[in-house]
């Protein structure tokens, strides 16, 4: 059992690393038979270390929601399909998901980034909310074009 829980915890190690060092998205499933929870810390610490964002995104809804015009509907999505009933997008349902995912994220980081703006007397790691810079948003920009 010891053996187990080792290799578990070096091939999380592994699998972390790799993420920090790339620009990926990860989505968070919900198994009930492992917690994800030490997987996200051990994200969250190594994107600080190689200078990457670490964000989390509300996906409520995500695989409902038109990412082109914002329209919310459960019958947007019919299987793999989505196809907006209001503006008649129409895209790979799962690609949807994470275009609304990753515009969900830009919102984040955009309201963290004018609040940074306001007041230069906030220091790091206040409220969760590292200062972000520019150079940062616009790696993330072009890795979520890069991507979908
Ligand atoms: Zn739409």
């Amino acid at each position: 059992m010891q053996k187990i829980a080792c290799v578990r915890r070096d091939f999380l190690h592994k699998v972390s690393t790799i993420i920090a060092k790339s620009h990926d998205v990860v989505e968070e499933l919900k198994d009930n038979r492992f917690s994800m929870e030490p997987f996200i810390r051990m994200l969250e610490y190594k994107c600080r270390q190689y200078g990457q964002i670490f964000l989390k995104v509300d996906p409520r809804k995500s695989s409902q929601t038109c990412s082109a015009c914002g329209f919310v509907h459960p019958k947007n999505r019919k299987g793999k399909i989505f196809c907006c009933l209001h503006c008649g997008y129409t895209d790979d349902a799962d690609i949807n998901a994470a275009k609304e995912i990753l515009q969900r994220g830009l919102a984040i980081l955009k309201s963290s980034t004018a609040g940074l703006a306001g007041s230069d007397a906030r220091g790091e790691g206040t409220d969760g909310g590292t200062a972000f810079g520019q150079v940062y948003e616009s790696s993330l920009v072009e890795a979520g074009i890069s991507r979908l």
